[in-house]
């Protein structure tokens, strides 16, 4: 299936950016948090992003950036072992991962004491929010993708949603972490009540 030619179609095709969410190494198998089949949604994303980018949509990526004593990390007593510490390479974004020349990054988790799993208010290099980027852009619909689905993708889309935004979260191209079994189920549960439609990739349509 073309996705350009798809996406081609769009009526609002101005109004619709492509978030990418956390394609970061510690999330990948291996990495100090890996996320089973966390490097599967490459492929599915890659196509989504190059179809976005071949349209001139916005593609905007989420990254979790933690100072090192993160409340988030069990050693302050939080729930996760150290992951996507700034400036380190499990921080980085997957090699596979399509990125523009000057990608649109946006920043989350900075502060010791907060954890922030949505990127709704995560901070580009300049200290612009996302949620400020996307009413300057004018942006009215986004697809979202990445990494985890019962983390950061869901509280993101959650976000958005409450703000007024539509969302369809790309399923085939989003993993969760699962800490309990039905965690992924209940997630996307969650997000389609809440008015996120779930779609994969290949079936997206004008
Ligand atoms: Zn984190």
């Amino acid at each position: 299936m073309n996705l350009a030619f798809l996406l081609s179609g769009i009526a609002l095709k101005t109004h619709d950016a492509l978030l990418v969410v956390d394609v970061q190494n510690d999330f990948m198998p291996g990495g100090a948090l890996g996320i089973s089949g966390g490097d599967l949604i490459l492929p599915p994303l890659n196509r989504v992003i190059s179809a976005f980018l071949r349209e001139h949509l916005p593609v905007l990526y989420s990254r979790d950036w933690h100072p090192a004593d993160h409340c988030s990390f069990q050693a302050q007593g939080g729930p996760w072992p150290p992951h996507c510490v700034r400036d380190t390479p499990g921080a980085r974004f997957d090699d596979r991962l399509r990125l523009e020349p000057k990608p649109r990054i946006f920043s989350k988790g900075q502060h010791r004491d907060e954890e922030q799993y949505s990127a709704f208010r995560a901070e580009d290099e300049a200290g612009e929010p996302l949620s400020a980027t996307l009413r300057r852009q004018g942006i009215r619909r986004l697809y979202i993708a990445g990494l985890a689905t019962d983390y950061c993708v869901q509280n993101t889309t959650l976000d958005l949603r409450r703000a007024g935004y539509e969302v369809s979260v790309l399923t085939d191209a989003c993993r969760a972490v699962n800490l309990q079994p039905d965690d992924e189920r209940l997630a996307l549960r969650r997000m389609g009540g809440a008015g996120a439609k779930l779609l994969a990739s290949t079936e997206l349509k004008p």
